[in-house]
Formats: structure tokens, sequence, C-alpha cells
């Protein structure tokens, strides 16, 4: 029989009673996390979000709450009333924050009852994800999850307080919309008022926040949901949670400032510090330094070898020259066998016209000087992994060798990029060796445990690593057809210098955009906008767009633009990546309440689903068959 909760109202939340709380009349109410069964004694530990108490029901004092404890089950829902009293000394348990204390119950109201879980969440660490995901309530009933939503809470608060101090107004933006251009595919929603006729879920509210601009709001930003239709990984979800911003009249400084200011706050609200300003670094020279736009800092970059081989030994190796040759090294991995070597050869990309040399016990034989030099150019300890990547002239890609002044070529990005992918690839395989990821566990962890908002931050400056990246390239080479591309959404604007260029060498042409990246991961990337109608008819053309295209793909906004835009810039950061820096998490599911599976279904919801006929025919859809 289960018990109505009538007029009782809760007083206390369980986590928060201690010692100083002793003789307190208190109403609890909660999850039933464990229940110990001493015969004439029944603990319970009473579970709400603030955490734990234990509830003592006692059989000669309240012999009717003793007697619905021994029906009560884990995962129960139950209504404590009773006084706090202090645990004898050999029953404190200090490893619980209320362990000093216990409830002397008086009643004890059954409110629910609940079938036998699929498992606990008392559990810490559940191994089987397809299980937590379908009952993801229960999932997020657990001490991690629970911690990770109350820190994504903080997180985002602290960022919308730090906008609005910055004079960011909030303002929402259409979900049933028209195609933006981020260069992934869109989801649409048929029309049912407009047979044939689509919307778009937007995968940015870009083209909105400009026009916001051009409507006078000077400064918006929006904590804005965001849908691209894409595959996901561990970094990617099909929908997602950006900061997105936009303001009038600012330098690229201007953004800067103010994505540090709320990252500060967003990182102080996790309890780490986080140093700023944040360094800069152009694209080329992140490429030179760690072949990758986002760089991980926590390990050793790439080291220039070239010095370390004479032309006849690169001849022999039948290395490019002419192309970058690089070291890459990977702390502490020991000596790997050949077969281990082996079994990192599939992470090497092929396909950047690039090849490797990780046999360095041969290379010391043909060339022992330039091993040596080598590792010495590397600062490689004996215990170092150590690989040299360089061009590969028997598989030249079909790369633009176009080269200008202090410029890196597409030929010259690629071997760096494959330098660089299989660094953080083989970082990730040889984590528990060179253990330089740990540091930032740690950090997140003492960050955590910290009991007050008003201790003192955990220097995050070993653990986290931001990083300014500019000077892009307007248009990357498209290996495919051969052609020069945007790398960017068309409203990106192009380095006043470099503007004379745009049609007669788009290659030479510098974006002037900007990302952020820390620890290996891009946090956002935003740009200063084109404003002036002739501008973008230029841009436009230069990336093939044509006249007609760009009415019907963006008319409205190419419209707006001729009534007197501002200069504008802005930028959008990923929250749920920021999250899951922060909480220590290797995916964003852990910080997402309801997430898709790496197949894209919503395992609890059963999302997605076919529909009936009738709402097919509603929307004026006839379903092809299920493939
Ligand atoms: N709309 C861009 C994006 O979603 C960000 C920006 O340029 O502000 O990546």
């Amino acid at each position: 029989m289960l018990d109505f909760l009538g007029n009782l109202e809760r007083t206390h939340m369980c986590g928060t009673l201690r010692a100083a709380d002793a003789g307190k009349h208190v109403v609890l109410m909660g999850w039933v996390n464990r229940r110990r069964d001493h015969g004439s004694l029944i603990f319970l530990d009473l579970r709400d979000r603030s955490g734990i108490a234990q509830v003592v029901l006692d059989h000669d004092l309240v012999p009717e709450g003793h007697a619905k404890g021994e029906h009560v089950r884990p995962e129960y829902v139950v209504a404590a009333v009773g006084k706090v009293r202090l645990r004898s000394q050999e029953a404190i348990n200090p490893k619980m924050p209320t362990g000093e204390i216990e409830i002397e119950a008086t009643e004890l109201r059954v409110l629910n009852d609940a079938r036998l879980a699929p498992f606990s969440p008392s559990e810490e660490a559940i191994q089987n994800e397809e299980v937590r995901l379908k009952y993801r309530y229960l999932d997020l009933r657990r001490a991690e999850m629970q911690r990770n939503f109350r820190l994504r809470h903080e997180i985002t608060l602290a960022i919308r307080e730090s906008l609005s101090r910055q004079g960011f107004l909030e303002i929402e933006t259409p979900i049933l919309t028209k195609s933006t251009p981020e260069g992934a595919r869109d989801f649409l929603v048929p029309s049912r008022v407009h047979p044939g006729e689509f919307y778009a879920l937007p995968q940015s509210p870009q083209i909105f926040k400009q026009i916001l601009m051009i409507s006078g709001f000077d400064r918006y930003f929006q904590i804005a949901r965001c849908f691209r239709d894409e595959d996901l990984r561990a970094d990617r979800q099909l929908e997602f949670t950006q900061i997105d911003l936009e303001m009038s009249f600012p330098r690229q400084e201007t953004v800067f400032s103010v994505v540090e200011q709320f990252m500060k706050a967003a990182f102080a609200a996790a309890g780490v510090d986080l140093l700023i300003p944040f360094p800069r670094i152009s694209y080329d020279e992140s490429m030179r330094q760690f072949g990758t736009d986002k760089p991980d800092l926590r390990l050793p970059g790439l080291t220039d070898v070239r010095s370390a081989f004479t032309d006849d030994a690169l001849a022999t190796l039948q290395i490019d020259p002419a192309l970058p040759i690089v070291a890459l090294r990977i702390p502490s991995v020991g000596e790997l066998s050949r077969k281990e070597r082996e079994d990192n050869h599939p992470l090497f990309d092929l396909k950047k016209g690039a090849k490797f040399i990780d046999d360095f016990k041969r290379l010391a034989k043909s060339f022992p000087e330039a091993a040596v030099k080598v590792r010495e150019l590397a600062h490689a300890a004996e215990e170092d992994f150590l690989i040299v990547v360089a061009g590969d002239p028997a598989h030249h890609i079909k790369a633009s060798d176009t080269k200008f002044p202090g410029r890196l070529s597409e030929r010259e990005i690629n071997v760096y990029a494959a330098a660089g992918n299989f660094r953080a690839e083989l970082a990730k395989k040889y984590a528990d060796k060179h253990g330089a990821f740990r540091i930032t566990d740690e950090i997140v962890q003492r960050a955590a445990a910290r009991n007050a908002a008003s201790d003192p931050l955990v220097d995050g400056s070993q653990a986290f690593h931001p990083m300014w990246l500019t000077d892009f390239p307007m248009f990357e080479y498209d290996l495919a057809s051969g052609k020069w591309v945007p790398a960017h959404h068309p409203f990106t604007a192009p380095c006043e210098s470099d503007m004379a260029n745009l049609v007669s060498d788009p290659a030479s042409v510098r974006a002037n955009c900007y990302d952020l990246a820390m620890n290996g991961l891009e946090l956002g990337s935003g740009s200063i906008r084109i404003h002036r109608k002739d501008v973008q008819q230029v841009i436009f053309r230069a990336l093939g767009i044509s006249e007609e295209e760009a009415r019907a793909r963006f008319g409205f906004f190419l419209d707006a633009l001729e009534y007197g835009t501002p200069p504008h810039g802005g930028i959008a950061l990923g929250l749920d990546r920021i999250v899951m820096l922060l909480a220590g998490a290797g995916n964003l599911r852990e910080v997402i309440a309801f997430p898709k599976t790496a197949k894209a279904i919503d395992l609890m919801a059963e999302a997605p689903t076919t529909v009936t006929e009738q709402q097919l025919k509603d929307l004026h859809i006839r379903a092809a068959m299920k493939s």
C-alpha cells in the first residue's frame, strides 16, 4: 500500500545535513539508494540530488514505519520524518559528507514503488552504455551525472552573466527556418501548409545574428541549439549547443577579449582559474608546429629535422627534399616491437602525400649520423617514440604548389597534417604511457573536490591550453575537384589587405577569421563579416556561387545588407565541448541529458521512427521503401 504525500512538506535536502543540525526535526524526500535490514533496525540510505542521508527505522520507536521499511526496495520513493542525531563514534562514516549524523525516523511514507532496475543508480561505473542510454532516467540519477548537469548549469549561468555584464542581449532566433551555410547537411521539416516546401533546422543562427546587427542591437548572444546532419563522433552530436554571439564595430581583439572574459567566468564556475589573455598562433605556424589547427600543447610539437639529412640520404630514403621533414615525439612509450609498430600504421593517413620512418634502429644502421641528429633536434629521450614524417615523391598528391612569401603551400600543409594526425592518434593510443593528459584529470578532480564556492580556484594553467588561431586561408584546395573552395561560411570577410587578389589569386587570400582551440579540441570559430554588398558579391563570385543561387539561398539577407549594415563580427563556441572538458568526460554524451548514439538513435525515446500514413499524407509526402 502506498501512502499519499498529503500536506507533508520537505524541510531539508538529504546531502546538506551536518553535525550542527543535530536535534532538528526534518522531513526528507527522495529515493532509497540502499537498504540494510538488521532485524529490529532498518537503515535506509535516502538520496536526493544533494546527496545521501541515513535514515534509521527502529522497531521499538516506529513499529509502523519499521514494518513499511521491510517492504521498501531500492529506488522506491519515500518521505522520512524524524530527528537528526549524531552517530555513535564507531558508526561515523568519514567518506560521506553526512557521515556524522543519521535521522531517527518517527514516520515513513512510501510514496511510490519501483520496478527492479536494470542497474543501480548507486553504481559508480556502468559498462554497458546502451543500457545507460535506454534507461537514461536511471542513469541520470547517478551521482556523476547529477554532478555533470549541475556543472553544466553553473557554467552556462556564468557565461550568461558575463555576456550580459559585457552588454550582450540574449535574443532567440527561429528553429524552423531556411538553410544556413555551415557546410553540413540540413535537417528538413516538410510544410503541411505549403505542399512540397520545406523548412530547414538551423545549422547555426549565422544569418539571423548578422541581421540583428543590421537591426541595431549592437551586441547579441544566444545559448543556441544547432542542427547538423553529420556522422557522429565522440565530440560531435546531431544537435548541439553553441554560445553564439555577434557584435557591431569589432576588431578581432574585441571579440577575443569578450570570449576570454566569459571563458574565465565559465572555468571559475567549475573551480578552475584560467589565465587570460589566451596565446595566439597563426594557422601556418600551428601547422608547422603541431600539424593541426587544434593543437594539444600537453605533448611536444613537431620538430623540423631537415638539417639532419644530407641530400644523398634523402635521395636514398626517397624523401621529397622540397617538402617539410619533421619528427614527432611521443614521450615514454618505451621500445616497440615490429608488430606493435605495424599495428600503428593504419593510423597514418596515406592520402596526404606523405610517408614516415618509425624504425629508428634501421635508420641508425644506414644513416647513423642522421638518426643521432634527429634525436638531438627533437630532444628525444631513450624511451621516447620518434617518427619522421616527410613528403613522398612516389605519391605526389593533386595539391597546389602555389606559394606566397612566408606562407605554406597546400602540399606542405598536407605533409604537416599527416604528421599532426599521426601525433594525435598515437598520443591517444599511448596516453597511459606518456601520462601527459593526466594533469587535466587531476585538476578537474581537484576543482570538483573544492568544498565551497569561496575556496580558492585551482590553477588550470598546466591542464588547459587555450589558443587563438588566426590568419586562416580564405580558400582550400579541394583534392577531389582540383578547385579552390571556401574554407569558411560565405559571409567571412577576407583580410582587407588581401582583397585585391580575390579573383586573380584566391590561394593568397587570408580570411579575417579565427578559431579557439583547447587541448586538441576546436572549441569555436568566428570571423569578421562582410558588411558591404559589393564585397559580398565579389566573394560569392570567387566562391563560384552564381547570382541566382545567392538570391535563392540568401536573397533576404542580401537585401538586408543594403539598408545600412554596420561592420560586424562574432563567434560561436561549443558549450557541450567546454562542459565536457571541465567535467573530465571523454564523450559529449556524458554532458548532454538525452543524447543520440553513434548511430544517431535516441535509445530511450526510440527515435527516429516511422510515422502513420495519415501524417505523411498531411505533409504531402510519400515514403519510399525502408532500405
Ligand atoms: N556560425 C559559425 C559556426 O557555427 C560561427 C560564427 O562564424 O560566428 O561555426
